[in-house]
C-alpha cells in the first residue's frame, strides 16, 4: 500500500470511529486479538433482518422455519466463499468457538479404535495443547526447523505408525502474531510417511483470518480441518466454524457421542441402537439446537465488513502497516543511558511488514534504565487511567510464552508453587518476567492508536537520568541531621464502615475509639456480589463512593444515605442497619448467615444480611446483585476468630535509608529495631488497621498536578483513616512533604502508633469521590513522582500499639480526637527503643 493510501484509509476509519463508535473517540483500543470492533451499522442492518422477518427453529416445514433452513444454509456457503473453499470440497460445521471446533475433531480422533498420535507445534494456543490429553502418544515440536526436519524425513515420524495421527499447528502465533508456513498441510498429506494410517492435518486459524484471508481454493494444498473465531473477524456474532475438507470427513464416523439433530433414528430401553444422519458433515456434528441468530448474524457481518473494509486483504494491508509502525517506534525507545526501554519478543524468521511472516500483533515487556523488568500489572493500571486498553499476562499460549521468556519447566512449576496463577499479579519471578504485554491492532486499528502508545511508554517508562538520584534526594543527609520535632496534628479522621463506600468523618471534640484492627467501626461491613461472594470494590463498582454511611451511636444504628444521583435507581433513598451484632436483637436466628465471602483473595468468615430490603438498595444503587455482610464484631479484647485476617503491610524498600559508612563503624550497626513482622489483625481493610496520610504530602502533590493543568486531588481518594498535618501558622513555609515515608512510629494524644510501612496505590484513587467519576489524577502525578521499584506509593500503613500500664483506663480504652497533637518518630530516633520496650504483653 502506498502511503498516501494509507493517510486515506486512517482518515476513513478514524471519521468511522466517531460516527460508528464514540466510545472509540477517547480510547486507545489496542487489543484486537480477543475480538475486532463491531460496528453500529453491523448491529443496525442484523436488527432490522431481525425485525422484519419471522424465524423458526429449523426442523420443522412452517415457513417460518423453512426460511431458517434456507438462511442458515446461504450463510454456510457465504462464509466458504470468504475463504474461496469449493462446497464440493469443504463443509463447515457452526460451533460455538474455536476451541469448540478443536474438540470436535479430538473427539473423532480419541474415539479411533487405536487412539491416536497427535503432534503440535510449541506455539499452539492452549486450546489445542489440551487435545494431548486425549492422545495415546504425543508430541510437542519446539521449533519449525523440527517439523521440516521430520517432513524432509523418508521414515515414519516420531510416533508409532499403527494409528492414525493429527498434527496441529497455528496459522498465527496468538501471542507474539508470527505466521507459520501454510505449505505444511500439503506436505504432510504428500509425505504419506505414517505407515499407511491416516496423517490429518488441523489448522487452528482463529488469530490469521481475524486481519488476514485465508485461501482454500487449492483442496489439496488445504488442511482437513480448520478452526476459526468468528467474532475475531468480525466482532459479532459469537459464533465459531471448523472447516472440514470432506474427502477427510470419514473420520468423523467414529465419533461416539450423538446430539439432538445428529440422527435419523435412536432406539432405546430393551436395545441400543441409532442411525447417524448422513447426508452432510455438518448434519452429523451439529449437536443440538444451532444458534441460528448468530448464523443469521453473521450474514449481516460480511456484508457490513464488505462494505466499510472491501475484503480481509485490504485489513490485511493496513493492519500489516501499523504494526511495522509499531514495532519501529517501540524499537526507538531509549533510556537516558542508550539502553532500550521495550524488549519485543519477535521471532527471528519473521519481518513486521512482511504479512508473510507476522501478523499485526507486538509483544514486549518493559526494563527500567538498570535493565530491570517493569512489572505490568502497574503498567496496566496507569494504561487504564490513559484509556490505553491491551492485554498483559500468559496470554494462552504456554509454549511460546516459555520459550520467548527463557522460563524452563523447573521454573514455571516453581513460580505455580510461589504462587503464580494465571490473570494474577505475580508477573515477574525470580527476576524474569512471567507473562508480556500485547497488542493486537485490527480493522478499526488507526495511527493514533500507534502513536498515543508509543507516547505513553516514553511519559512514563523511558528514564533520562538515573532513578536513584532523582527518587531518593534526602536519603543520604537523613542520619546527619537529629530528628525533627515539627509540630503536628491530627486534622481529621475518617471511618469507612462499608468497605469500598463513602468514609464518615469522625466529629470535633469526639474521642474515637482505637483498637488492635483498626479504628472502632471502620470496615466492619462490606458489600459481596450475590453469586461470587467477592467483596466488591470501587476499582470495579466507582458508583459505591455515592453510597455514605454514616454512624448514629446514641440511635445505635449506621445509616446509609445515597448521593442524590443514586436516588433515582433505587426505591429507597435511605435504610438504617443496627450497629449490634447481638444475634437476639433480631426477629430470627436465620437474618445472619454464615458465609466465606472473599476479600482481597483472603477466605474470611462472616454474615451475610438476609433482609431484602437491605440487598435490593445496595444492588439497585450499584445495578449489580449484593448482600450487605458483616465481618464478626471483634470488641476490644476479644479474641479474633482463626479466620481473621492479618496486615500484610512491610517496609518498602524506599524508605530504609541507605546508610552512610563512617569509616570504622560497625557495618550494619545500626538498622531498624523492629520489623513489622509481628502479624497486625484487620478487619476487611485491604492491608492494614489504619492508613494515615500527611496533608503536606497532598500539597506537595496537588502542586505538581496543578503546574501540569491537571485537576488537584481531594483528600477523600486516598481513603485515609487519619490525616495529619502541620502547624503552620507556627512555622510557615517549613512544610516537610513525605516526611512520613521516614517515621516509624507515631504518638497521637496518648496514644502510640507504629508505621508499617507505604502504601501502594492503584486507579481507584482516580474515583472522584464526590461524583464516582474517573479522572487521570492523581496517579498520572503519582506515578511520575512517587514510583519505587515500580509501584506507585502513597500514605503509610499504621497500627495501634498497646503501651504501659495494661490496667490503666488510658491502656484500657484507648481514644484519639481530630485535633490531638502527633509527635513523630523518624528511624534511629532514640525514643523508639522505649517505646517498643513499654509495650504492653497481650
Ligand atoms: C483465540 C484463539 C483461540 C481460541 O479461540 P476461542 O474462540 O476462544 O475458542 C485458539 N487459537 C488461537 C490462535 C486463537 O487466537
Amino acid at each position: 500500500m502506498e502511503e498516501n493510501e494509507h493517510t486515506r484509509y486512517n482518515e476513513y476509519i478514524e471519521d468511522m470511529r466517531q460516527r460508528e463508535y464514540p466510545m472509540l473517540k477517547e480510547t486507545t483500543y489496542l487489543d484486537h486479538a480477543g475480538t475486532t470492533l463491531y460496528a453500529k451499522s453491523l448491529i443496525e442492518q442484523f436488527s432490522t433482518d431481525m425485525i422484519s422477518n419471522l424465524y423458526g427453529n429449523p426442523h420443522s416445514a412452517s415457513t417460518s422455519s423453512q426460511l431458517s433452513s434456507r438462511r442458515i444454509e446461504n450463510v454456510r456457503l457465504r462464509l466458504l466463499g470468504l475463504f474461496n473453499a469449493d462446497p464440493e470440497d469443504f463443509d463447515v460445521v457452526f460451533v460455538a468457538n474455536a476451541t469448540a471446533g478443536i474438540k470436535l475433531v479430538m473427539e473423532a480422533l480419541r474415539d479411533q479404535g487405536d487412539g491416536f498420535w497427535y503432534g503440535y507445534h510449541r506455539d499452539s494456543h492452549t486450546s489445542l495443547v489440551g487435545v494431548r490429553e486425549t492422545a495415546r502418544k504425543q508430541h510437542c515440536f519446539s521449533s519449525d526447523a523440527e517439523v521440516e526436519q521430520w517432513l524432509a524425513e523418508s521414515s515414519p515420524r516420531p510416533s508409532s505408525s499403527c494409528m492414525p495421527g493429527l498434527f496441529a499447528y497455528p496459522a498465527q502465533s496468538n501471542m507474539n502474531g508470527r505466521r507459520l508456513p501454510l505449505d505444511w498441510c500439503r506436505r504432510i498429506r504428500l509425505a504419506e510417511n505414517n505407515g499407511g494410517r491416516p496423517l490429518y492435518t488441523l489448522l487452528d486459524a482463529a488469530a490469521l483470518v481475524s486481519t488476514s484471508p485465508l485461501d482454500l481454493s487449492n483442496c489439496d494444498a488445504a488442511p482437513d480441518f480448520a478452526v476459526l473465531s468468528l467474532y475475531k473477524v468480525f466482532g459479532f456474532p459469537d459464533l465459531g466454524a471448523l472447516i472440514v475438507r470432506k474427502e477427510s470427513g470419514d473420520v468423523f464416523d467414529k465419533r461416539r457421542y450423538f446430539g439432538g439433530g445428529t440422527v435419523d433414528m435412536v432406539v432405546c430401553v430393551r436395545e441400543q441402537w441409532h442411525a447417524k444422519k448422513s447426508e452432510t458433515l455438518h448434519e452429523q456434528l451439529e449437536d443440538g439446537t444451532l444458534p441460528i441468530h448468530n448464523i443469521m448474524a453473521l450474514d449481516s457481518a460480511m456484508t457490513i465488513h464488505q462494505k466499510l473494509f472491501g475484503s480481509l486483504e485490504a485489513v490485511s494491508r493496513h493492519s500489516t502497516y501499523l504494526a511495522k509502525k509499531l514495532y519501529d517506534g517501540l524499537s526507538s525507545l531509549r533510556h537516558g543511558n542508550d539502553s532500550s526501554v521495550c524488549e519485543v519478543y519477535k521471532a527471528s524468521a519473521s519481518v513486521y511488514g512482511d504479512w508473510r511472516t507476522q501478523g499485526p500483533i507486538v509483544s514486549f515487556n518493559i526494563r527500567n534504565s538498570h535493565g530491570g523488568w517493569v512489572s505490568n500489572a502497574e503498567v496496566e493500571k496507569l494504561s487504564a487511567v490513559r484509556n490505553i486498553q491491551l492485554r498483559t499476562g500468559g496470554l494462552c499460549n504456554p509454549g511460546g510464552i516459555a520459550e520467548s521468556l527463557g522460563l524452563a519447566p523447573w521454573e514455571m512449576k516453581q513460580n505455580f508453587s510461589a504462587g503464580q496463577r494465571c490473570g494474577n499479579d505475580n508477573d515477574i519471578m525470580g527476576s524474569k518476567p512471567t507473562g508480556m504485554i500485547r497488542v493486537s491492532l485490527g480493522a478499526m486499528s488507526t495511527i493514533r492508536d500507534v502513536n498515543s502508545l508509543v507516547q505513553f511508554l516514553r511519559e512514563f517508562y523511558v528514564q533520562m537520568e538515573s532513578p536513584i538520584s532523582t527518587l531518593f534526594p534526602r536519603v543520604t543527609s537523613l542520619q546527619l541531621k537529629p530528628p525533627t520535632r515539627n509540630p503536628f496534628h491530627v486534622e481529621s479522621l475518617t471511618i469507612f464502615p462499608i468497605k469500598s463506600c463513602a468514609g464518615w468523618k469522625v466529629p470535633q471534640g469526639k474521642a474515637w475509639e482505637v483498637r488492635r484492627e483498626g479504628l472502632a467501626w471502620d470496615r466492619e461491613w462490606c458489600l459481596v456480589h450475590q453469586s461470587t461472594g467477592v467483596a466488591l470494590s470501587q476499582k470495579r463498582y466507582p458508583k459505591m463512593a455515592l453510597i455514605r454511611p454514616s454512624l448514629d451511636l446514641d440511635e445505635g444504628v449506621l445509616r446509609i444515605r445515597l448521593a442524590e444521583s443514586l436516588q433515582s435507581r433505587t426505591a429507597a433513598a435511605e435504610l438504617t442497619v443496627p450497629l449490634s451484632a447481638d444475634p437476639t436483637l433480631f426477629s430470627d436466628e436465620a437474618v445472619f448467615k454464615q458465609k466465606a465471602v472473599r476479600v482481597c483473595g483472603d477466605s474470611i468468615t462472616s454474615r451475610t444480611y438476609k433482609s431484602p430490603e437491605i440487598s435490593r438498595l445496595f444492588s439497585e444503587a450499584l445495578g449489580v446483585a449484593c448482600h450487605l455482610v458483616r465481618f464478626p464484631a471483634v470488641g476490644k479484647g476479644a479474641d479474633l476468630t482463626p479466620s481473621s485476617r492479618h496486615s500484610k503491610a512491610h517496609l518498602q524498600q524506599h524508605q530504609i535509608p541507605a546508610r552512610m559508612q563512617i569509616p570504622g563503624s560497625f557495618p550494619e550497626a545500626q538498622s531498624f529495631p523492629l520489623e513489622p513482622t509481628v502479624e497486625r489483625p484487620i478487619l476487611l481493610s485491604n492491608e492494614s488497621p489504619i492508613l494515615t496520610i500527611s496533608r503536606s504530602s497532598l500539597n506537595r502533590l496537588n502542586e505538581l498536578i496543578k503546574a501540569e493543568g491537571g485537576k488537584a486531588a481531594q483528600a477523600e481518594v486516598f481513603r485515609a483513616n487519619i490525616v495529619i498535618a502541620e502547624d503552620l501558622a507556627s512555622t510557615p513555609g517549613t512544610e516537610q512533604p513525605y516526611a512520613e515515608d521516614y517515621w516509624r512510629f507515631l504518638q497521637i494524644g496518648t496514644q502510640y502508633f507504629q508505621m508499617l510501612g507505604s502504601c501502594r496505590r492503584c486507579q481507584m484513587v482516580c474515583v472522584d469521590q464526590h461524583t464516582a467519576e474517573k479522572n487521570e489524577e492523581p496517579f498520572v502525578t503519582l506515578s511520575k513522582t512517587r514510583r519505587f521499584d515500580g509501584k506507585v506509593f502513597f500514605g503509610q500503613h499504621t497500627c495501634h500499639l498497646a503501651i504501659g500500664d495494661a490496667s490503666s483506663p488510658l491502656a484500657q480504652n484507648p481514644t484519639i480526637s481530630v485535633g490531638d497533637p502527633v509527635c513523630p518518630y523518624e528511624d534511629g530516633d532514640a525514643a523508639n527503643d522505649l517505646i517498643l520496650q513499654s509495650l504492653v504483653n497481650t
